[in-house]
């Protein structure tokens, strides 16, 4: 693999995009939004810049990271030579399969799709392409320059080729992959979200404050962030979308959002992305 396009630069995209253009692929950053595009590069150039702050790169290695990451609005125009595509953009099913669709059409016959989905049927993207063997799950996890495991998650009809290299490209960008299976939430979302749902009914109902909810978790049970202060740093709106995930995936009442994150995210508290959420930002 050489080219990788990265679809969407929000909060994930760039990150992905950063990593990557890190380790020496060709990135091509695509967003239906030129001024997200714009952010990202900026977000990327900041965060190269901690990293020259610590010492782990150099100003020469900065600017060829960032020479080795092109801007597009228009998804042809990114993805026509790719090897792999990583998808990642808004939590939307509808809006990833249409892309999925797109990618299907536009991207050539080798090309690798991967998803960075937190919880969307990885088998029900495939299956809107015409290459459902090579249709992946790559779940980075955020700030991913930082964490270090990747969930691969195997659509019911993913080839054990396509996991192969996705589960090597992985190990070249320094990264721990876990493989796991396709089902509602994967392992990740599935045990993290009913336990952030859980604190903010914690809330709900008056039990403590968010900080207090917060410090029960951080010293008694060694969470480097509390669950109220990690769902305002995911956003409270990607948090909601994958509860209904696992809702609607399980049947299941023990999935059902709490009314507060409901309220929340109608009211526009989305956590640190839009300066309000269980803290002030
Ligand atoms: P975000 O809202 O920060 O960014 C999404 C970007 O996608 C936006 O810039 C938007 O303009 C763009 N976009 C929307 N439709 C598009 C299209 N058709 N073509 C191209 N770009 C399009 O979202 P995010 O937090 O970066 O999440 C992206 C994905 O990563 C989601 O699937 C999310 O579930 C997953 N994820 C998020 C986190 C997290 O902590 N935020 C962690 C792991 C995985």
């Amino acid at each position: 693999m050489q080219r990788i396009s990265v679809v969407g630069s929000g909060t994930m995209g760039n990150g992905i995009a950063h990593t990557l253009a890190q380790y020496g692929f060709e990135v091509a950053l695509i967003d239906i939004n030129a001024a997200a595009l714009t952010k990202a590069l900026a977000t990327i150039a900041h965060n190269l810049d901690r990293q020259i702050n610590k010492e782990a790169i150099t100003s020469a290695d900065k600017e060829r990271i960032l020479a080795r990451i092109t801007t597009h609005t228009v998804l042809a125009d990114g993805v026509r030579q790719a090897d792999l595509v990583v998808e990642a953009a808004t939590e939307h099913e509808g809006t990833k399969l249409a892309i999925f669709g797109d990618l299907d059409r536009l991207c050539p016959h080798h090309t690798i799709l991967a998803s960075n989905t937190s919880s969307i049927s990885i088998t029900k993207i495939a299956a809107e392409t015409q290459r459902p063997d090579r249709v992946i799950g790559m779940h980075f996890m955020n700030p991913v320059p930082v964490m270090e495991l990747v969930e691969v998650i195997k659509g019911y009809t993913t080839s054990a080729d396509t996991t192969a290299k996705v589960l090597a490209l992985s190990k070249q960008l320094d990264k721990t992959p876990v493989e796991v299976n396709d089902y509602p939430g994967f392992v990740s979302n599935r045990i993290l979200m009913p336990l952030i749902n859980e604190a903010i009914y914690a809330l709900y109902e008056n039990v403590a404050d968010a900080e207090a909810i917060d410090t029960v978790m951080k010293l008694g049970m060694a969470h480097p962030m509390g669950p109220l202060q990690l769902a305002d740093f995911i956003g409270l709106d990607v948090c909601l979308a994958i509860m209904r995930v696992l809702h609607d995936g399980f049947g299941n009442p023990k999935y059902a959002p709490c009314p507060l994150l409901v309220n929340m995210v109608t009211a526009g508290k989305l956590g640190r992305k839009s300066g309000q959420g269980f803290y002030t930002y």
